[in-house]
């Protein structure tokens, strides 16, 4: 079996033309301007891409972009003051803190300062609370994509048994509450592996549907997958042959049933979610 290939890249380009019509309605029915507020510290060049592509989505569905730059050797007081600021500044609907940042500043105590009501990417512990509870105010933007995936993509997920090998706090961890709840794209039996579980590929094999949020280049072999599972690869390792996926995309698509690519997968609509967030940010703040 050669698995059909869940194109996230064309996904992604179709939410975001929906997202478009959607704007220009927002505009025309509020005056305002839906706008998402970056923050980068330092140089950092992966940094730099990944906000020079947000940047870019954000023209591309006509959101309003903006980005402060802070040096590298900000201290946490400056950082937190600009938070403050962006907090109460009516015309900016999320914040977007792009990490990782400098040893000097504490990351949790940033991302707990940003307004709960602008936490496009859902760090915030009342965003996670409420994701846990099953009434989510914004759904942290991977896991999202990836939900939208399933459901788009018409994959079954109710009454499967999803295993996610991660368990961080921006991917694993979520993914794992959201296919546990109720509804559309979850009411999944779930199962959560990270770098202690045992004999990993005896679990990996019971999944219908297997995410892969590891950042370890094709770790995820033929031999691990179940034939015709679903197999989402979150991974972006950049290798000296390219970037690549946690999955041996070769191998694992001749037993998979469908699989997304890398790139051109989950990475897209990663981005995509996080406009979807900051339309949703402006809706609630207009009222
Ligand atoms: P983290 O490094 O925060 O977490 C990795 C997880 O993998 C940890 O829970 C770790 O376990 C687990 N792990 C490590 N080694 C093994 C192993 N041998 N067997 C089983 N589990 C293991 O990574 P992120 O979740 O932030 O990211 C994961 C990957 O996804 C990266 O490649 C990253 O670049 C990519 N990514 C892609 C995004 C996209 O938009 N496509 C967005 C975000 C991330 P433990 O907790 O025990 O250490």
């Amino acid at each position: 079996m050669t698995a059909r290939i869940l194109d996230g890249k064309a996904l992604a380009a179709k939410i975001q033309n929906e997202l478009a019509d959607e704007i220009i309605e927002f505009i025309e029915n509020n005056a305002v301007d839906p706008t998402l507020c970056a923050v980068l510290v330092g140089e950092d060049p992966a940094s730099e891409i990944y906000i020079r592509n947000k940047r870019k989505a954000c023209d591309k569905v006509g959101m309003e972009s903006r980005l402060h730059r802070l040096p590298s050797d900000v201290s946490q007081e400056e950082m937190l003051k600009l938070i403050t600021r962006l907090n109460k500044d009516n015309e900016v609907h999320g914040i977007l803190v792009q990490l990782p940042l400098p040893p000097q500043i504490d990351t949790t105590r940033i991302l707990c300062a940003v307004s709960p009501h602008k936490d496009v990417d859902a760090f915030h512990p009342e965003n996670v609370g409420r994701l846990v509870q099953g009434r989510p105010r914004f759904l942290p933007c991977t896991p999202y994509g990836i939900q939208e995936l399933l459901i788009r993509e018409g994959i079954e997920t109710a009454g499967r048994h999803a295993v996610v090998v991660g368990r961080s706090d921006i991917v694993g961890k979520p993914l794992a509450n959201m296919l546990l709840q109720h509804g559309r794209g979850a009411d999944c039996t779930v199962t959560v592996c990270h770098s202690r579980t045992a004999d990993l590929g005896a679990i990996t094999r019971q999944a219908d549907i297997l995410i892969a949020a590891v950042g370890r280049p094709q770790m995820i072999t033929a031999e691990m997958v179940k034939p015709g599972a679903t197999v989402i690869d979150v991974g972006i390792n950049r290798t000296a042959a390219g970037v690549v996926g946690d999955v041996d995309f070769a191998s694992v698509r001749e037993v998979a049933g469908a699989i997304t690519p890398v790139p051109g997968g989950v990475g897209p609509l990663t981005i995509t979610m996080l406009l979807k967030n900051t339309l949703r940010a402006a809706a609630e703040a207009v009222g």
